[in-house]
């Protein structure tokens, strides 16, 4: 496994790599929730790249960025052991030099839901997904339902930009107990953890009452804010949302295929998640019909 820091030597590196060629963009401190996507991308090319890179341009001025978690000896030795080609892990100043002054901007799935919450997350998210795959070339690039608007955005900018990447979406992994792995779940305290699992269960209670035929989506959102309301360690919502899955566009009436997500603070720790209705995402039963 090459371990590569300057975007020269990925380039060259990369472009000599038998195709098709996976690629695994992440922020590192690695979970399982990652390693599914080495898996798959394993799978399902003759080349595997895994990029380890926090960028600095997703955070906004008010996240701590420098809390971010690390362990880049341990994430190497795990990509080793998962059979990854090459890893790309440059510093900030190799995909940000100073005259760096180009940003991709995606349209309106973009400025929703985490867009409001964090201007600007996507346009880094996007910026910095554009020149990994300009400078991996990949075939394929795979990305996690946990963020499942991140997927949609960068779904819309190769579509929109006419990139020659398929984006392939893997379904999120969790804790035993429901919590989506996330590299952030290692700052939440024992108590924090133990009042996480809400957040999944919160969506579970939502897809339950519209399995059992309840389609308005504000009554589907009420049921999801009181049961996140009655958790004392949730300090806040940001939102609670059922939306088409491709655009974000809030629905009046849930449909087969729309996604269900919130975004909660538990203590200092800001946790995501989603769910698809009828989703074949989640794995977890087989799809019903429901006539909508
Ligand atoms: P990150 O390091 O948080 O930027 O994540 C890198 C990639 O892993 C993104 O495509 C995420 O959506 C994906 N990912 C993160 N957590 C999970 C999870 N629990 N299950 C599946 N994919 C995940």
């Amino acid at each position: 496994m090459r371990v590569i820091e300057t975007v020269s030597q990925a380039v060259s590196a990369c472009a000599n790599l038998p195709r098709p060629l996976g690629l695994v963009p992440t922020m590192g401190f690695l979970h399982p929730g990652h390693i599914s996507l080495v898996n798959r991308a394993r799978k399902e090319n003759a080349s595997v790249v895994v990029t380890i890179f926090v960028n600095p341009t997703q955070f906004g001025p008010s996240e701590d960025l420098s809390a971010y978690p690390s362990d880049m000896a341990r994430d190497l030795a795990i990509l080793e052991s998962k059979n990854v080609d090459l890893v790309f892990a440059p510093p900030a100043s190799e995909l940000y030099p100073p005259a760096m002054d180009t940003w991709v901007e995606v349209g309106a799935v973009s400025r929703r839901l985490e867009g409001v919450h964090r201007p600007g997350h996507f346009r880094g998210v996007a910026t910095v997904v554009a020149k990994l795959f300009n400078i991996t070339s990949p075939t394929h690039s795979y990305f996690g339902q946990k963020d499942g608007q991140q997927a949609a955005v960068v779904k819309a900018m190769v579509r929109d930009l006419n990139m020659p990447v398929h984006i392939v979406v893997s379904p999120t992994v969790r804790e035993s107990d429901g919590l989506a792995c996330s590299s952030r779940n290692s700052r939440l305290n024992p108590a924090e953890r133990r009042a996480s699992p809400v957040v999944y269960r919160t969506l579970r209670a939502a897809e339950k009452l519209w399995l059992a035929g309840e389609t308005r989506a504000d009554v589907l959102k009420q049921r999801m804010r009181t049961i996140l309301n009655a958790e004392p360690l949730v300090q806040k919502i940001d939102y609670v949302s059922i939306a088409v899955g491709e655009t974000m566009k809030e629905l009046d009436i849930a449909t087969s295929g729309a996604m269900l997500s919130t975004a909660v603070h538990i203590g200092n720790v800001r946790l995501i998640d989603n769910l698809i209705l009828n989703g074949v995402c989640q794995g977890q039963r087989s799809p019903r019909s429901r006539g909508h």
